[in-house]
């Protein structure tokens, strides 16, 4: 089994002038890392004798997928992943997540309804990971945040990290009781985020809080102001987000500069190959884009 570069680092970056540290989860490893990672990591850790095929479901070019793919390539195990839909181009022209899952040997199969019932030799994972065994890896996470602090001496210290389904959000501040954890809704709306953290944890003074902009973010959509602060953050930070969570998570932290008048980390939660289907989505369309003013 290959090994995993734990803790992952941290290090100071400066953009548009302030000051944030960035804990690079993105760098854990070249195939298994960030969010999903994390996620996963519980499955990684532990044996499961009686399991062949690992099977779960959701869209055709998710971090989670592409996730799944190594932790089952790492195991041995058969991928059968279920999709409602492929695009035909992305078919014809496979590449990003979808490419890299299948070079993993993942079977994709379109089905309307998946089953929630199998054999003791499936392992069945819901979408995008939203299950209890999540905990696991994100309490590892919130250990090397605790760990780093005491090394370094900083005792505030405010954490930031976009969110999908609030899963990381959740239990990040569920482990990291003595800091503030902030995120902002990428996915569904504010509403939609708060209903995640109560499935998940009923007591509302333990969630993480939720931050947004005043306009109405739809994912996955080219905003011409998520393509500039990526490329912003690039260019001041030399450092690649990803393009469906960070934009937005940047725009937001920088707009509620009360969050980072204490020192404060952002979690880069990895995501970057999906950056090989939306970057070429993005240049086209915004292709008289002046990088030297942004
Ligand atoms: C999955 C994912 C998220 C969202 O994580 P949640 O726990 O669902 O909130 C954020 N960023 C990246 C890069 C991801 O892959």
């Amino acid at each position: 089994m290959k090994t995993l570069h734990f803790p992952s680092p941290i290090q100071s970056i400066t953009f548009d002038e302030h000051h944030f540290y960035l804990k690079r989860d993105d760098l854990i490893d070249s195939d298994f890392s960030g969010n999903k990672a994390r996620k996963f990591y519980y499955f990684l850790q532990h044996d499961f004798p009686d399991v062949r095929k690992l099977v779960s479901y959701g869209s055709a070019q998710s971090n989670a997928m592409y996730s799944l793919s190594v932790l089952a390539k790492m195991k041995g195990w058969e991928f059968e992943y279920a999709v409602d839909h492929i695009a035909d181009y992305l078919k014809a022209h496979p590449h990003g997540n979808y490419k890299a899952a299948l070079d993993n040997g993942m079977k994709i199969i379109q089905k309307e309804s998946i089953s929630s019932s199998y054999p003791k030799s499936v392992l069945f994972i819901e979408e995008g990971g939203r299950q209890q065994e999540a905990e696991f890896g994100i309490r590892a996470l919130a250990e090397e945040i605790v760990a780093w602090k005491e090394e370094n001496d900083i005792t505030q210290l405010n954490i930031f990290l976009p969110s999908g389904t609030g899963t990381t959000a959740l239990f990040l501040q569920k482990y990291l009781p003595s800091n503030r954890v902030y995120t902002t809704a990428c996915v569904g709306d504010e509403n939609y985020l708060k209903e995640q953290f109560l499935s998940l944890e009923k007591d509302e003074n333990v969630h993480p809080v939720t931050l947004s902009l005043d306009k109405k973010h739809h994912f996955a959509k080219l905003y011409k102001e998520n393509y500039k602060i990526w490329l912003k953050l690039h260019q001041q930070t030399g450092v690649e987000f990803d393009l469906l969570y960070d934009p937005l998570g940047w725009r937001v932290l920088l707009a509620h500069p009360e969050v980072f008048s204490i020192p404060t980390l952002y979690i880069h939660q990895g995501g970057v190959l999906g950056n090989e289907s939306m970057l070429p989505r993005y240049e086209r369309k915004y292709k008289d884009i002046d990088k030297d003013i942004l």
